[in-house]
């Protein structure tokens, strides 16, 4: 028997295993880690196989098992080859996904004595074995209502027939999907198995995180990249042993060797946290698509705001799907009333707020009720321009306009985090006639203190809650009641539970309308869905406010409404028509240089060499990508549409062979983009 390895490190461009002769006193197994001469040089190797016959003559042999335990299983190498293949990136990158956070990716040499060998995460804990004689604690359900009993059902009948089924649950905000999350890995522990809940961000669901960590207490545990090394690599040797069967956390979760998975669930599935912005760029849902179909377990999908594909899905019968319609003990659903902007414009009222949210905020302070103020960040400009010249003062790097922080007097690229001082004169004609538009939410907050002197502001964006643990401790404060308004962006859209929150205002819904993607309408209808979704969910009834340029916009019209068919049926047509996800695949060819030349050729050569292989209407571009110049770098990109993404998958790996490129030119590919620009 020999060994099929592959090295940690491979030879630049060789995405490959070795095959290497087995030393008699060597017991090896899949996932081992050793050592390997290369060439000339040593390296770690992973074992992923092994093999009767070798594909070359000589066969060196494995220099030393540098650790006794196991790094990942055959599962999980069937699973790294399943990403590897589908998103078109090394395998090794796709293997390192399933191993303990923190496993390294050298051999320093530093080698420790034979006696002191231990797994690198540190502690390897005893084999716990079975623990189904064993009790688990699991904390008091509420009684599920018809609706969360019909999900259960559906939940458990999978469960119980080993049924590789993916299960959408459409439920409004507030109408219990999280306890139907919580009693069905209620039941998974009963039957002696484990689960997997994905979150997109750990930090903006913490309410979801509390009532998990209070039902399941001991068996679960948190995996995030918030967390430290160390607290990730305790959770990860958790699950190995079988201490913890419940893991909790965001998209790289799924690669936890849980034992004896028995389900996986995903919360608000449409978030595009769950696509992996760096190779492997792997989206988790059709990774859990495929664990789902490897273990035969139900994976559930649950979201007031089902992305189109998913929902299409299920209207196919390719998913089960089940819906929450009420919220829990019929609250109803906040009333949403839609300002017109333009009118505002004409009576000439330039404030951010009009005159209808100004006097909803007068009422709901003085009822001593609280207000949330979301602002939508999406393509909204806060920028310096010159009154002469007319020039946007953009980032040196990057082709977008720098925001401007007021308070730090300060300019601030929100691509590449570029900053300079604000300028006193325009940079291209020296004039000292610029204007600041300082707007997004700094403005809001501005806005709104000096209207309302008294009320108590707090507010959340991205500048805000960099340090970690400042989410946490903003949200806390306002729901103790310390501030009676909040203003924010997307991080406001999420999770937050809050009694006595009673107003929603949309200061600016459409800015994230007009966006060069195809998704535009679909994101804004979903943020929209979710923040109204933040108002009167408990005994106090809620009011929505949506400020808008374009009131006759579908997804804001059917965002008003809290009907997400009729979105959808509209959403549906203008897909079709143009011939995009559901209704083929993409993959998003991105070809970047510091020389624009360069990038332009390379992505005109590629996309000559593709239209050879496949047929020329299937091959988008090459065009300038909407964000042109990034880091320094400009950028090209080519859209690939198909109905078949492994035919197209070998048809642009074919196409990239036949392609010279230089080495200054990097090229990324994004199967299924989330991101268009
Ligand atoms: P969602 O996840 O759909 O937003 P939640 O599961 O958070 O909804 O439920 C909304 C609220 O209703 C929560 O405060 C939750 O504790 C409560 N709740 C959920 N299910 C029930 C039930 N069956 N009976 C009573 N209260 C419930
Ligand atoms: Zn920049
Ligand atoms: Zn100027």
């Amino acid at each position: 028997m020999y060994a099929e390895v592959i090295l940690a490190n491979p030879v630049k461009g060789i995405d490959k295993p070795f095959h290497y002769a087995i030393p008699k006193d060597l017991q090896l197994e899949v996932g081992s880690q050793v050592l390997v001469s290369f060439g000339r040089r040593k390296d770690i190797g992973y074992v992923i196989g092994f093999v009767e016959k070798p594909e070359v003559k000589k066969v060196k042999p494995i220099l030393e098992l540098l650790n006794p335990a196991r790094f990942f299983d055959e599962d999980s190498v069937a699973l790294a080859r399943f990403v590897a293949d589908r998103y078109l990136s090394f395998f090794i990158r796709a293997l390192r996904l399933t191993m303990p956070p923190g496993t390294k990716s050298r051999e320093k040499v530093k080698r420790r004595k034979k006696k002191d060998q231990r797994p690198e995460t540190g502690d390897q804990r005893p084999e716990t074995g079975d623990q189904r004689p064993e009790e688990i604690k699991i904390g008091k359900h509420f009684k599920p209502t018809i609706y969360q009993q019909e999900a259960l059902d559906l939940i458990f009948s999978a469960l119980k027939n080993k049924k590789a089924q993916t299960i959408l649950l459409h439920g409004v905000t507030g109408s219990g999907k999280t306890e139907v999350y919580l009693q069905a890995v209620a039941e998974v522990l009963k039957q002696g198995e484990g689960a997997i809940i994905l979150v997109p961000e750990i930090i903006l669901t913490p309410q979801l995180v509390e009532r998990f960590t209070e039902r399941f207490s001991d068996s679960m545990v948190l995996l995030h990249s918030g967390e430290t090394m160390k607290n990730r690599q305790i959770a990860w040797e958790k699950v190995v042993s079988g201490e913890a069967r419940v893991v909790l956390g965001t998209r790289t979760a799924l690669f936890a060797p849980v034992k004896n998975l028995g389900l996986i669930v995903m919360d608000e599935e449409y978030e595009n946290t769950y696509k992996a912005d760096q190779s492997p760029r792997y989206s988790a849902k059709t990774v859990a698509e495929f664990i789902s179909r490897q273990k035969n377990i139900p994976l559930v999908l649950g979201s007031a705001t089902p992305s189109l594909e998913s929902f299409y899905q299920a209207q196919n019968g390719d998913y089960a799907a089940v819906e929450l319609p009420k919220r829990i003990d019929d609250r109803p659903l906040p009333p949403v009333k839609v300002v017109d902007m333009r009118e505002e414009i004409k009576t000439r009222n330039f404030s951010v707020l009009s005159r209808f949210l100004r006097s909803a905020i007068q009422g709901a302070l003085s009822r001593k009720e609280q207000i949330i103020l979301f602002m939508n960040r999406l393509g909204y400009f806060t920028f310096v321009m010159c009154r002469d010249c007319g020039k946007i003062v953009e980032c040196p790097r990057c082709s977008v306009s720098l925001s401007y922080y007021k308070n730090q007097e300060k300019l601030v690229c929100n691509r590449c985090g570029f900053q300079a001082k604000a300028p006193l004169v325009c940079p291209n004609c020296q004039s000292a006639n610029i204007k600041f538009f300082g707007s997004g939410t700094s403005r809001i907050e501005k806005e709104v203190s000096d209207i309302f002197p008294k009320a108590r502001i707090l507010r959340v964006d991205s500048q805000t809650v960099k340090r970690s643990g400042a989410h946490n401790a903003i949200y806390g404060a306002f729901k103790e009641g310390k501030a009676d308004v909040l203003i924010g962006t997307q991080l406001v859209t999420k999770g937050l539970d809050v009694a006595n929150v009673t107003l929603v205002g949309v200061v600016a819904a459409d800015t994230s309308l007009n966006l060069p993607d195809f998704r535009a309408a679909e994101r804004t209808f979903q943020q929209l869905t979710q923040v109204a979704g933040r108002a009167g969910r408990h005994r106090l009834p809620g009011k929505v406010i949506i400020q808008t340029y374009m009131p006759e916009h579908y997804a804001i019209i059917a965002a008003a409404k809290h009907d997400y068919f009729s979105f959808y049926q509209e959403e549906e047509k203008n897909r079709k028509e143009a011939d995009f996800p559901p209704f083929c695949q993409l993959v998003r060819i991105v070809l970047s240089s510091e020389i624009e030349k360069e990038a332009e050729e390379a992505a005109k050569s590629l996309s000559q060499n593709l239209c050879e292989v496949m047929k020329k209407e299937q091959v988008l571009g090459p065009a300038k990508a909407p964000i042109a110049r990034l880091r320094g770098r400009f950028r090209y990109h080519i859209l690939v549409k198909s109905q078949n993404i492994d035919e197209a998958n070998q048809s642009i790996k074919k196409a990239f062979q036949n392609t010279s490129l230089k080495d200054t030119v990097n090229v990324i590919f994004d199967v299924d983009p989330q991101n268009m620009m």
